[in-house]
């Protein structure tokens, strides 16, 4: 079965095949870790996670790699600003060290949340400092750095082709670079290496350099950290679309000038999520929505926004809205419902069905087509083949769709407080006090749990 995937660098959708099968090595760039993540970074997350759980499915052996950026990442992206670790300790009376913490274990959390499998090897940025000075020395030796006031520089306009991955006229690239002008740079895509801490402060986070105390620039923590762990092994590297422009191009840039080699062969990006208005989530827009206060909070199952993620292809902008999570909710209770009923009738244990199976993974092989693979979950589960197949292949699907369908119980234990309320609802139903019973199904329901009358009575379940 052959994996395609849309590569940004080609613009194609391009079979994929590791350079050294069975293992691959995938890169993501991870979180600046100085606020919560919204959902629409989590968006990208899932996006990755989809990838990574359909290359295990193709029986892949994949050693990813996340790095978790902890210094270097300015309010600008583009070199110029505050460092947004420093600024955060400022905001909430914190040192930069504990900013750092805290919010790598926010987004950890979020991704457990989540059901994202959890990277191979996680890198800070401030464990990398000597590689990534390494790297640096490097550029240095081959002539790519210049120094200036603040900092020492990549001279963009030695490297050929350096629009390649944004496939965007220079003078395109040089007008975005333009809004924030350092006249000391050569030119405008020229972008920091290293810079140096301010003559006048003292900085949180600090290194001594060869070339003065200071701190590493943004981009050059994700070359550094991806040959020190993948070596030779570059075979995928994801992120955004936002990091196409900028961080992306810059990263390959002074990758290849360094060891003269090409760098990642695939790149990966994830569109953005849209809300209702058609801006797009960013902390910038204001429009801030985190999983905690929009499902957590709400009592909402996480995994209703992983469902709800799975509606729209990655690489296109997802729509988000009260409607839209209402229906990915109900769509997600309907699927265990399917379930749960399978499990309840299925009288042995079943054998993957191969050619549902094989539908399945046409669909997500097809760059990770979501939507089209939740139509052969439909279709297999309005097929006849017999429950128990039905159940061991939709249970197989649960392997790249990640939605706990395997931890579903057909007899739930309801706790003391809830088995109550059932109780005096079934009590009531004989009675025929139908106000009395929807009151008690609301108190049900909103303690957590569904209620479903049929033939068979009432069942009562968490979702
Ligand atoms: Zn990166």
């Amino acid at each position: 079965m052959e994996l395609h995937l849309f590569n940004t660098l080609t613009r194609t959708k391009e079979l994929f095949t590791p350079l050294d099968p069975p293992q691959v090595g995938l890169y993501t760039c991870g979180p600046t870790v100085y606020n919560y993540a919204h959902i629409g970074n989590l968006r990208t997350y899932i996006f990755q996670d989809i990838l990574k759980r359909v290359m295990t499915y193709n029986g892949l052996k994949v050693k990813h790699v996340m790095n978790i950026t902890d210094v270097g990442h300015l309010t600008g992206d583009r070199d110029m600003g505050e460092d947004k670790l420093e600024k955060g300790a400022e905001r909430e009376g914190k040192t930069a060290w504990e900013i750092a913490e805290y919010y790598t274990e926010a987004f950890k959390k979020d991704l457990k949340l989540l059901n994202i499998v959890e990277p191979t090897i996680w890198c800070k940025a401030t464990d990398t400092i000597g590689e990534q000075i390494g790297l640096i020395r490097k550029l240095e030796d081959k002539g790519y750095t210049y120094r200036i006031g603040d900092g020492i520089y990549f001279d963009t306009s030695k490297f050929e082709n350096y629009n390649k991955l944004s496939h965007q006229k220079l003078e395109a690239l040089e007008e975005g670079a333009r809004v924030e002008k350092n006249p000391e740079k050569r030119n405008a895509t020229d972008f920091a290496l290293w810079k140096f801490s301010p003559p006048d402060a003292k900085r949180q986070m600090e290194w001594p350099s060869p070339w003065g105390v200071g701190f590493p620039g943004w981009h050059i923590e994700c070359s550094a950290m991806s040959m020190k762990f993948l070596k030779e092994r570059l075979d995928i590297h994801c992120g955004g679309t936002d990091h196409i422009d900028v961080h992306h191009t810059n990263e390959i840039a002074q990758s290849e000038a360094a060891t003269g080699k090409p760098f990642f062969r695939f790149w990966l990006h994830g569109a953005f999520l849209i809300i209702s208005g058609g801006k797009k989530m960013a902390k910038s827009e204001g429009n801030f929505l985190t999983l905690e206060a929009s499902f957590v909070k709400k009592g909402l199952d996480p995994l209703v926004y992983r469902f709800a993620t799975f509606q729209s292809q990655y690489r296109k902008p997802m729509e988000y809205s009260p409607e839209s999570v209402e229906a990915a909710k109900n769509g997600l209770l309907h699927l265990r419902n399917q379930v749960r009923t399978l499990k309840e009738i299925a009288s042995s244990t079943g054998d993957v069905d191969e050619g549902f199976k094989n539908k399945f993974r046409e669909a997500v092989n097809n760059d990770l087509n979501m939507p089209q693979a939740l139509a052969v979950v439909q279709e297999l589960l309005k097929s006849d083949l017999d429950p128990a197949a039905k159940l061991a292949t939709v249970l197989d699907y649960d392997r790249v769709m990640g939605l706990d369908l395997d931890k579903i119980e057909v007899q739930q234990v309801l706790p003391d407080d809830i088995q109550t309320l059932v109780d005096a609802r079934k009590k009531a139903r004989e009675e025929k006090q139908w106000d009395l019973s929807d009151q008690l199904r609301d108190q049900i329901q909103a303690l957590g749990y569904e209620v479903q009358d049929g033939p068979k009575g009432m069942k009562v379940f968490k979702p």
